[in-house]
């Protein structure tokens, strides 16, 4: 399969979407920073052991940390790479009737957020959003780029997610699967806070893993 090519435009946009992040990154520190400054100095003046509030301070901000992250999880503007894995190595599983199933669930899969994982972005085969990596680019009905008229024209070079992924469990696609009973679309996007942390974890892993990697190749 020939590899698409990345337009100047393309290109540029992603420029200009990592840009836009960290600048509105340091607009969020620098009001971050004025903040704590300005507790620090409120405890200082009201604390009769300014050494002990600083101690309390920093144990709470540890204990806050987690629930912060997961809140922002889903924000937009974060990159998100998939996990380290081989995905040819991912191995076959047994899942749902695809071909026989299409004619229900028209692919609803293949709307969902997928990560690319570092293996996916070095093949450079499968497409990205610009203004939103590495997530796997959809088209303008929503559906996956890669999803042609007779199936995934990547198929071969699929990422992982797709490769494990299982619909028949997932109340996005099915209210009932034994009773073929498709869900609403409105639920596609839903996502409660235990897949906003799973995301969260994939993201910390895959972040770890490609700042190592892009390190290796200089
Ligand atoms: S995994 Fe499920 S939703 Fe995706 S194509 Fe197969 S049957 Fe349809
Ligand atoms: S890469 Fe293929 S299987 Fe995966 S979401 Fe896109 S069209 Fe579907």
């Amino acid at each position: 399969m020939a590899e698409p090519e990345l337009t100047a435009a393309e290109l540029l946009q992603t420029v200009r979407a990592t840009l836009l992040a960290l600048e509105e990154l340091r607009g969020d520190l620098r009001a971050l920073a004025a903040r704590v400054v300005a507790l620090g100095e409120q405890v200082a003046a009201t604390t009769a052991d300014p050494t002990a509030a600083e101690a309390a301070v920093d144990a709470r901000a540890a204990a806050l940390l987690p629930a912060i992250a997961l809140a922002d999880a889903n924000a937009p503007g974060r990159v998100v790479i998939a996990d380290d894995v081989d995905k040819y190595a991912e191995p076959p599983h047994d899942g749902p009737p695809c071909l026989e199933l299409l004619p229900i669930c028209g692919a609803r899969c293949c709307e969902f957020d997928v990560a690319l994982s570092s293996q996916d972005l070095d093949e450079g085969i499968l497409r990205w959003e610009h203004g939103r990596p590495y997530l796997l680019r959809h088209g303008p009905d929503g559906r996956c780029a890669h999803l042609g008229a007779t199936g995934c024209d990547a198929y071969a070079h699929r990422p992982a997610t797709c490769r494990r992924y299982d619909c028949r469990d997932d109340p996005r696609v099915w209210t009932d699967y034994a009773r073929r009973e498709l869900a609403s679309a409105a639920t596609i996007d839903g996502g409660g806070p235990d897949r906003r942390r799973e995301l969260d974890q994939t993201r910390t892993r895959g972040l770890m893993f490609e700042s190592l990697h892009v390190r290796a190749r200089r």
